[in-house]
């Protein structure tokens, strides 16, 4: 097989290529292992007209008549789960763990989820109101789904990030066309396999392969868009979809801190920063990208984790159990994070284990342990997206708080604490969408917690009833069911009655402390 090495460039804003295809790579081996069409405006416009046809047979079937589908998809993902670990280790280069871990079990959770509470978060909802000029009347909110969903994706989690907004979109009744990287498409290639063979009508679920013009095309065809990528892509999808005025949610980059307290169990804060840090090679949203730790503990904390990423197996993952740290999935990240890490260097950081790319014919970059980093580096202000762990020591609480706040993002966030009232009191003060106390990144397996980013880190949320309710429309009832034949506020005005609904007013909301 030829050896081809992909072009250094980002995956956004690439121009269309002059082939129609897309070659996909091994990033493991640095071999070319397939190819898919690379889309343009007008198959992405066929696609929208299938999607949109087929939509109102596949809203009709009902919660139960989807759930069946869904369900079947579940069981469909364990039945074939070494073939899905096969296609994402092939096009991601992470590990088997890394595969089974993050991506099959939060796949075939989901559809289980999105299953059973689809029709619990989208039933009606009864609302009371404590406006007189409602009284008696029946007030309630429905949700439909908006007809066609655009997701965009991103390559880190090409299950788990691409096809997982799927679910719950189409759980609602809706179309959907996935755009997923152009780097891992055929992970969303074999869901699409998997939704066919459980029985999903035609045209439900399609995928559009190509780059950042695909994405582009898709934006133009959709009734909302769901994007996950990095910041500076989510920023144009949100110019395109204000221009449309179409709904978009959006989740993005990360720089996630990590505080130990003096008072941690330091084993566990090591154990859990390792892991954090370097799981699927540092390439997931809510890595832990830097860590905080109270001088006292400092020393110990260091000599610990260094030892245990010292001890981490690198290398191309050929089963269960043979590395811990596989590849980068796409090869300029690992120029970033060669970036990051000289220039920390350069500004006074030492490197305690790692620091290098690999050798060989793929792209790893060595799992590296980062101290006497500071707040000028790109190591602590950027999204590395890489293997590594800068440390830095804080004299406190105050100042651990003060700098992981201390960025443009708001993602996710964790606190280390034998005192787990503190921890909660430290974590509601992190600016960021979801933070652990002695634990990190779990919150995204419990697909009832709502998870989006804070600041730049995202607008929305997935997971939770708001997870499935932003691909509906949400309509607002009320329903007048006793009444006389004409209310005292309509026409014609009178001086008598005006009057006496200003008293009534002024008696209502005149007095103060009244919520209406
Ligand atoms: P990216 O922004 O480069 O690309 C994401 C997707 O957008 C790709 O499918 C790409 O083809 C497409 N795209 C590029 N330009 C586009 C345009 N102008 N219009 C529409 N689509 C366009 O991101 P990436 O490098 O693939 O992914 C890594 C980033 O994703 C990191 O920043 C990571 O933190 C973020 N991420 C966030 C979450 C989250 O839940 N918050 C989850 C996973 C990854």
């Amino acid at each position: 097989m030829t050896t081809v090495k992909q072009s250094p460039e980002s995956t956004e804003e690439t121009a269309p290529s002059a082939a129609s295809s897309i070659d996909v790579v091994n990033p493991a081996t640095g071999q070319i292992i397939d190819n898919v069409p690379d889309l343009g405006p007008a198959d992405v416009q066929a696609m929208a007209e299938r999607g949109r046809a087929v939509q109102p047979a596949w809203e009709a079937l009902g919660f139960e008549g989807r759930a069946k589908i869904l369900l079947r998809a579940q069981k469909w993902i364990i039945d074939h789960k070494e073939e899905v670990i096969e296609t994402i280790v092939s096009e991601t280069g992470k590990t088997y763990e890394d595969a089974q871990l993050a991506e099959i079990s939060y796949g075939a959770s989901a559809f289980g989820f999105w299953a059973k509470h689809a029709p619990e978060y989208l039933a009606d909802v009864k609302v009371k109101s404590g406006s007189l000029m409602v009284k008696g009347k029946k007030l309630m909110v429905t949700y439909r789904p908006l007809g066609l969903i655009g997701i965009i994706g991103p390559w880190n989690y090409p299950l788990t990030n691409s096809f997982g907004d799927c679910i719950p979109a189409m759980a609602a009744g809706n179309s959907v066309i996935l755009k997923p990287s152009e780097v891992t498409p055929l992970t969303s290639l074999l869901m699409a396999r998997c939704l066919d063979e459980c029985g999903m009508p035609a045209g439900v679920f399609q995928v559009a392969t190509g780059r950042g013009d695909t994405g582009r095309a898709l934006i133009e065809q959709v009734d909302m868009i769901m994007f996950t990528g990095s910041t500076a892509t989510g920023r144009k999808v949100a110019v395109m979809a204000a221009e449309r005025l179409i709904p978009c949610s959006l989740e993005l980059g990360g720089k996630d801190p990590m505080i130990v307290l003096r008072d941690a169990d330091v084993e566990r804060a090591a154990n859990a920063a390792v892991f954090f840090s370097m799981q699927n090679s540092g390439q997931t949203c809510i890595s832990t990208e830097r860590v905080y730790v109270e001088a006292p503990v400092y020393d110990e904390f260091v000599g610990k984790v260094t030892e245990k990423v010292k001890a981490l197996r690198q290398g191309i993952s050929s089963g269960p159990g043979t590395a811990e740290i596989g590849a980068m999935t796409f090869p300029p990240q690992v120029d970033i994070v060669e970036r990051h890490v000289n220039e920390a260097v350069a500004g006074g950081a030492k490197v305690l284990t790692g620091g290098k790319r690999g050798s060989g014919p793929g792209d790893f970059f060595e799992p590296t342990v980062l101290v006497d980093v500071d707040h000028s580096m790109t190591a602590m202000n950027e999204e590395t997206f890489g293997p590594t762990m800068p440390i830095m020591k804080v004299e406190d609480a105050e100042e651990a708080i003060r700098l992981a706040n201390d960025s443009e993002f708001g993602l996710g966030a964790s606190v280390f604490t034998r005192d787990v009232a503190r921890g909660e009191e430290v974590a509601k003060r992190v600016h960021a969408g979801a933070v652990c106390v002695n634990d990190a990144m779990l919150n995204y397996v419990a697909l009832e917690l709502p998870m989006g980013g804070a600041k730049t880190s995202g607008i929305g949320s997935r997971h939770g009833a708001g997870g499935i309710r932003k691909f509906c429309q949400q309509q607002s009832i009320l329903v007048s069911r006793l009444h006389p034949k004409r209310d005292v506020h309509m026409f014609p005005y009178t001086e008598k009655m005006t009057n006496r609904l200003g008293k009534l007013f002024a008696f209502l909301y005149g007095r103060g402390n009244r919520d209406h």
